[in-house]
């Protein structure tokens, strides 16, 4: 790492306290006061994975921060028993936002600005295999749906917060089979079957891979560090359930090409779980679960999506929109072939990335492209800026557009009212035309449990 990106992170740091704070959704009233977003401090979790019982259990220690006074919120998708605040115990209920986007989890307990300790436990079901062969469990995370971050696995916060993360990982009632996982933290063995993972406290609930599987079950595995343009020997861990060779020249042609186009790659470490060699996968920061034919796709992501962060459902457009527009060659439109859209001013709570966001992301960025083309700018060089400055941080629409404007000059607010938050009233009404994108297809629960037990092809 170098010494100036080392001195911008633990600025960014010194000010992560609060400053993402400012990007949750607005609060909301709940039984006489409010329910409150909430600033997560750090989350421990330790995962228990028992091939006797055939279980996987989780036990999570949060210390958070109540900034403004309320019922507080985070999520977790399954159910929750044994919670406490502050060692006492505390009612856990469902609730939805008040425009019906989406559903939280929230304290039955309204609390006074301060730092406090939430436990939990709940069982993982989901994406847990056990068999023959030894156990597996992989957090599969995807944009397009509601719920679909971490909290569809263990209690996270939304979108919007960054915090430190650590699994203490530990298989038992199988001590004959060795396991691996893969992770984009810093992964420690501490014996065959427990591993503790930390990840970085720039992390939000959409930035962490996790993979545990016996570690027999994959022998497709190529690592080696790649040099950096700006010195580093950055790991690159291939694993897969197809041949390597392509991946492995792939990944060096890509990170060549993003490097040359927007700097050092920004994360630690590159980590490719290749799943097929067709389209088809999932971003992570510094790490994919993807085909081959994704690879470029995904691997953009680590400088758009999971490296620059959404702050929430409304800013993740930017993300499909760029990964697709560097798939169509960085073309550039003068006209759209759609009259508007609206893939963000959607509900403030809404926190899935809008399925138009691909085709029409993508068009919206070759119409700017072409804008700023005819004043002899360049859209791919703000961008690298862009990415520069607002790298591990949490950004919204308006704070792109912001930025665009100010830094080209050039007024925008036309085009995004009328193509991006929908504020134009067509002629004709348009339906959505592409529900679904080949970069990221709908994986069934099928498919996503197939994935976690790797079967090589
Ligand atoms: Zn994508």
């Amino acid at each position: 790492m170098k010494p100036t990106l080392l001195a911008f992170m633990l600025v960014t740091l010194s000010l992560g306290a609060f400053a993402y704070y400012d990007l949750a959704p607005p609060s909301f009233s709940y039984k006489s006061g409010q329910a409150v977003f909430v600033d997560f401090q750090n989350a421990i979790y330790n995962l228990r994975y028992n091939y006797q019982s055939k279980s996987a259990t989780a036990e999570s220690t949060i210390t958070f921060k109540v900034i403004e006074p309320g019922y507080p919120i985070f999520d977790l998708v399954p159910e929750p028993t044994d919670v406490t605040l502050d060692g006492s115990a505390v009612e856990v209920a469902l609730i939805s936002d008040p425009e019906a986007q989406t559903k939280y989890r929230v304290l039955g307990q309204p609390l006074a600005a301060g730092t406090y300790q939430l436990k939990l436990k709940h069982t993982i079901k989901e994406n847990v295999v056990f068999n023959a062969q030894g156990v597996a469990s992989g957090f599969w995370l995807g944009d397009l749906s509601d719920r679909r971050y971490l909290e569809a696995y263990i209690p996270s916060n939304m979108e919007f917060d960054h915090y430190p993360k650590t699994f203490n990982v530990q298989v038992t009632g199988i001590s004959t089979i060795d396991h691996i996982v893969k992770a984009n933290g810093n992964v420690s063995r501490l014996s065959n079957n427990a591993f503790e993972v930390s990840y970085p406290a720039h992390f939000t609930s959409s930035s962490v891979f996790f993979h545990l599987f016996p570690t027999k079950a994959i022998t497709r595995n190529v690592s080696f560090y790649y040099t950096s343009i700006d010195g580093r020997k950055l790991p690159v861990d291939i694993y897969a359930v197809v041949e390597t060779d392509q991946f492995l020249q792939q990944t060096k042609t890509i990170l060549a090409e993003l490097e040359a186009d927007y700097g050092p790659f920004p994360h630690d470490q590159v980590l490719i779980y290749g799943t097929s060699l067709a389209r088809g996968g999932m971003e992570y920061s510094g790490a994919t679960a993807t085909g081959l034919l994704s690879l470029g796709h995904e691997l953009f992501h680590s400088y758009n999506a999971r490296g620059v962060m959404p702050a929430s459902g409304n800013a993740g457009w930017m993300d499909e929109g760029l990964s697709t527009w560097r798939g169509d060659a960085y073309r550039h439109l003068e006209t759209l072939p759609f009259e508007n859209a609206k893939i963000s001013g959607h509900s403030k709570w809404r926190r899935s990335t809008d399925r138009d966001s691909y085709v029409k992301g993508s068009a919206f960025f070759s119409i700017l492209a072409h804008k700023l083309n005819m004043r002899g700018l360049f859209l791919k060089d703000f961008l690298k800026e862009y990415f520069k400055r607002n790298m591990f941080s949490s950004v919204t629409t308006e704070m792109f557009e912001k930025e665009l404007s100010e830094s080209t000059g050039i007024d925008f607010s036309e085009e995004f009212n009328r193509y991006i938050y929908g504020r134009y009233t067509p002629s004709t009404r348009v339906a959505p035309t592409h529900p679904e994108d080949p970069e990221h297809p709908h994986y069934s629960s099928k498919e996503l449990l197939n994935m976690t037990m790797p079967v090589l092809n």
